[in-house]
């Protein structure tokens, strides 16, 4: 029996590998399209010039050396054994494939390299880079979604619709790809149905997993320009949205992150969101006060 209310991607790990398994956070040297010109310059409205990179370990390093570096320290600090290679900042299939192949390939320089995940837009995953990804062990893609209402998607200038990640998930089920998606509730003039019919679409997909992010002012982001004109969501409004998300999403659907992300160096509001541990005590008591479970209205 689970001490949760919902599933856990730690637990998933476990049942998966038969013991814990940690992600190292690894910079590949990848850019996004949505920063360089080829669909914007701007960006996403929310991302900060670290492209959502939320580790502060030296990127100079190459990958074989940033892997080793990782297997270090969670070998030493939570006795692992097994590790996930996790490329997370910016769009990570945003290169030729040969390029991919050979930064991907770094990463398994350990045996204890186990899996590896792969954060990237669903504009950026031809089939053949679909192909290489599934290839490798355990593949996951992490996709940033955020919404599934086109109309948010654009005014966030993500660069893409909804339409296209359905396209992407759809090619990388079929090849055997792990999918989580990540949400972000509080975007500008979503209403809380809106949020819930995003919970509700991810639930009949039963994507795999599902990440949490609620919208936050980072220093350098362009959302700083609207800091007067968007009402950011308080910790309570957050977190009884994330146990009213959870209930729509299918009970096999992995949770990876309830709350928290980001650098804090870089977080200008709300400041709750650098207190994870608060947010999450905070979720897992209103599904106990409320008595609800994760899957509770899931219709698949
Ligand atoms: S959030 Fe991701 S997709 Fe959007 S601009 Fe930043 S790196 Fe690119």
């Amino acid at each position: 029996m689970r001490d949760k209310r919902y599933y856990p991607y730690s637990d998933y790990l476990k049942e998966t590998f038969g013991e814990r398994v940690f992600k190292i956070t690894i910079d590949g040297g990848f850019s996004c399209p949505n920063r360089d010109g080829t669909i914007s310059t701007g960006g996403c409205i929310f991302c900060d010039e670290t492209g959502s990179f939320s580790m502060g370990h030296d990127v100079s390093l190459d990958i074989e050396s940033q892997v080793q570096k990782g297997i270090s320290y969670l070998k030493e600090r939570h006795k692992a054994n097994k590790f996930l290679a996790y490329f997370q900042a910016f769009t990570n299939t945003y290169k030729p494939l040969n390029e991919l192949k050979k930064i991907y390939d770094s990463a398994f320089c350990d045996e204890s390299v186990v899996g590896i995940s792969i954060g990237t837009r669903p504009d950026c995953t031809e089939d053949e880079k679909l192909d290489l990804i599934s290839d490798y062990p355990h593949p996951q893609l992490e996709f940033g979604l955020q919404t599934i209402h086109d109309e948010t998607l654009k005014l966030i200038n993500r660069g893409h619709d909804y339409k296209t990640f359905e396209d992407a998930y759809f090619r990388a089920k079929k090849r055997g790809i792990e999918v989580c998606v990540h949400l972000i509730l509080g975007l500008p003039y979503e209403t809380r149905t809106m949020m819930l019919e995003t919970a509700k679409r991810l639930g009949e997909l039963e994507v795999d997993g599902v990440k949490f992010h609620c919208l936050t002012l980072l220093k350098g982001s362009r959302l700083e320009a609207y800091r007067d004109k968007i009402k950011l969501l308080t910790e309570e409004e957050y977190a009884n949205l994330v146990c009213e998300s959870f209930e729509y999403l299918s009970p096999k659907t992995a949770i990876h992150r309830v709350a928290g992300s980001g650098l804090r160096s870089l977080t200008v509001e709300p400041k709750w969101i650098n207190h994870k541990f608060h947010t999450q005590n905070l979720i897992d008591k209103i599904m106990w006060e409320k008595d609800i479970f994760q899957g509770d209205k899931c219709n698949i």
